[in-house]
């Protein structure tokens, strides 16, 4: 089946903000097998977009709208496709009564124009806006399905999630089941090309590769009639997923984040650890904090961000940070040396980089960052040069901080416990 996405809003035209929900639709599509072809943009204006819906029916089975369901006069999607379907627009009273509820729950006076998003096409169906106020609302008839979503991302997002995206796996061939296969330490590139053949032979189940900082996520979406036969199509493509990227995989759980899976696997090893940072400044602790029960295993976090802390909080030695500069590897050693023995923990990790703008130098430009890994004595420092803004550069260090501590953690394991054999 081919869908065809519409996303209506003269500010989208202009400029003023960026078609996220297309791009967010166009995954999902993907994810569900659905074929799209061609996308559009218009503008807030009556004509326009009948005729952008027409001809939008004339070459798609499925046309995704987004935005124009509010209450104000410029909102006009749901009058333009009702206009096209040749369908009159009637009072919907669980709809009414939802917008008095949600104007009412948060105290709120519910202005007239309000009720417009009660107004809803003859013979379609209403979709729950947990969300908003506006509605969802398919229009189907002589095998053509219209959806209209409110323009918010919060609104359409969950959704989609919750009625759109089961109705249109329902349109394919019954439930749709995915799991997501998460990866770090290999980089997006590398990733899409082991994947590549899998990726030109799909059909059901499909593979999409969404590319995080960090990390890169390969989601195995099936449809079929029934659960268990879809689950039954992922597995095999899962495994073969794991087989290929190997180690690689921290988790198969879409719940699991880098960050859990780092903790977890510390916990299971009975390990503790502490951070000390330069160019992050907190911001690897506070990922690691923000897992439950990280206390467990998190000891103390260190933020050395200056020469003189470096010296006086951790001891390293004016010589050492003369001779080779603060980001550095001999830096980034003596930071996880050092930091592991003044908050007596297993395993330490260390970060120096420059984040930029400013401060790089044709031998160490911004981008280059250090991050050192101490798993019970056992330092690897890792070389790293990232890209992007200041932000970026940060947010990069920190996956690969997490994803390197996960690295050595299980290199430890299997060179010095088990003898140079895998568990
Ligand atoms: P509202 O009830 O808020 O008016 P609506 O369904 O009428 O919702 P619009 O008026 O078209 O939607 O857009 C409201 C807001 O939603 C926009 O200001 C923008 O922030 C966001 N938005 C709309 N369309 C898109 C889009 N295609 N991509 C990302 N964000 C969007
Ligand atoms: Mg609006």
């Amino acid at each position: 089946m081919t869908v065809e996405i519409i996303a209506v809003g003269t500010e989208i035209l202009l400029g003023n903000i960026v078609n996220t929900n297309a791009a967010y639709l166009a995954e999902k599509c993907a994810e569900l097998g659905l074929s799209c072809y061609h996308q559009d943009v218009v503008g807030d204006n009556e004509e326009r977009l009948m005729e952008t819906i027409r001809l939008a029916l004339t070459r798609a089975d499925i046309i995704l709208l987004s935005g124009g369901l509010g209450p104000t006069q410029d909102d006009l999607t749901k009058e333009a496709a009702a206009k096209v379907m040749g369908k009159t627009l009637y009072l919907h009273e669980p709809s009414k009564e939802a917008i008095r509820q949600f104007f009412a729950e948060r105290n709120l006076e519910i202005t007239e124009n309000n009720w417009k998003q009660a107004m809803v096409p003859e013979g379609a169906v209403v979709v729950e806006n947990p969300g908003g106020t506006a509605p969802g609302i398919i229009i189907a008839e002589n095998g053509k399905h219209v959806v209209l979503m409110p323009g918010p991302p919060g609104e359409l997002i969950p959704m989609f999630e919750k009625s759109i995206m089961p109705y249109l796996a329902g349109l394919a061939s019954g439930v749709i089941y995915s799991q997501t296969v998460k990866i770090c330490g290999v980089g997006e590139s590398k990733a899409e090309s082991m994947v590549e053949d899998l990726v030109d032979a799909q059909s059901n189940p499909t593979i999409a590769t969404y590319a995080k900082i960090g990390e890169v996520h390969l989601r195995v979406t099936a449809t079929a009639p029934d659960e268990k036969e879809a689950k039954k199509l992922v597995k095999p493509m899962v495994k073969e997923l794991k087989g290929r990227f190997g180690n690689h995989v921290y988790t198969t759980d879409s719940e699991v984040t880098l960050e859990k899976a780092v903790v977890d696997l510390l916990a299971a090893n009975k390990l503790t650890a502490c951070t000390v940072e330069s160019c992050t400044g907190g911001m690897l602790s506070a990922r690691l904090i923000n897992v439950p029960g990280v206390s467990e295993v998190f000891k103390s976090g260190y933020v050395t961000y200056s020469n003189k802390s470096k010296r006086k909080l951790l001891g390293i030695k004016k010589n050492i940070l003369m001779k080779h500069g603060a980001v550095s590897e001999q830096i980034a050693r003596e930071m996880a040396k050092t930091a592991a023995a003044l908050a007596r923990t297993d395993v330490s990790v260390s970060t120096t980089g420059i984040a930029g703008p400013d401060g790089g130098t044709p031998e160490k430009p911004v981008g280059l960052v250090y991050i050192g890994c101490n798993v019970c004595g056992r330092v690897t420092v890792k070389e790293c040069r990232f890209h992007g803004s200041r932000e970026k550069i940060r947010e990069s260090t920190v996956s690969a901080a997490l994803s390197l501590l996960r690295e050595c953690i299980l290199q430890y394991y299997s060179e010095v416990t088990f003898g140079g054999k895998e568990k």
